[in-house]
């Protein structure tokens, strides 16, 4: 079995569209497996591949409202290659850029064949919204799998934390949703995290992890 050292990350490459992705492989010349990290702007994606990473500013933080959003391609250890996709809801961005959002990460969750796996980052202190649920949607119809990681932790009580997952949970509406929960500021959630993305690269179907949307029948059931 492969393993993950999680130290020496370096960046790759940026593309916008599928022909300009890079092709990693491994020594075997098998495709490197690759993880996505995905959310909504200001959630704490830069920060979180940063710590993950255990490099300062690898991944650079808050990207400028107005600019051309980008994919980015890392790699970590010459065994994985991470994903950093652009942001979404940010109210400040552009009409012209904001469109082109959902097409980009359409394509890459569509013509990506090594994308292992999804890290779904979610702020503990929101409510999923549409654009969240479309983007979950978006997932399970390219069959992918997910994590869910609860982010900024520190910013909510023990009671709220409880409180807040069931809902987000509820709202996302969910069956086999995995998640975990994560602070960059207080150091939680590494450890749990590397674990987590371990087990699911292992899964060698790697069904452990996808996740089907409840039909509105079988909430009836449940209740
Ligand atoms: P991105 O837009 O998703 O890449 O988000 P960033 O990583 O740039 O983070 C957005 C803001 O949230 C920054 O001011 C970070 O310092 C802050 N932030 C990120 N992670 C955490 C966390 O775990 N706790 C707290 N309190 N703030 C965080």
């Amino acid at each position: 079995m492969t393993k993950y050292v999680f130290k020496n990350a370096r960046f790759k490459t940026s593309a916008t569209k599928s022909s300009a992705y890079p092709t990693m492989k491994l020594p075997s010349g098998e495709l490197m497996p690759e993880i996505a990290v995905a959310g909504r702007s200001n959630v704490g994606k830069s920060s979180l591949l940063n710590h993950l990473f255990q490099s300062k500013d690898l991944v650079k933080t808050s990207s400028i409202p107005g600019k051309t959003q980008l994919i980015n391609f890392f790699t970590l250890d010459d065994t994985l290659s991470f994903v950093d996709l652009p942001g979404y809801g940010y109210a400040k961005v552009p009409m012209s850029v904001r469109k082109n959002w959902g097409p980009m990460i359409q394509e890459y969750l569509e013509k990506r064949t090594q994308l292992k796996l999804i890290l779904l980052l979610f702020d503990i202190r929101r409510i999923p919204n549409d654009e969240d649920r479309e983007l979950i949607e978006w997932i399970v119809e390219a069959d992918k799998s997910v994590i869910l990681v609860l982010t900024k932790i520190d910013k909510v009580t023990r009671n709220e934390k409880v409180a807040n997952t069931a809902k987000i949970l509820k709202a996302f509406n969910c069956e086999n949703l995995h998640y975990t929960t994560y602070s960059t500021t207080k150091n939680v959630g590494r450890k749990e995290l590397i674990s987590m993305l371990i087990d699911a690269l292992a899964d060698e179907q790697n069904v452990n992890n996808h996740v089907e949307l409840v039909e509105p029948e079988d909430q009836e059931d449940a209740e």
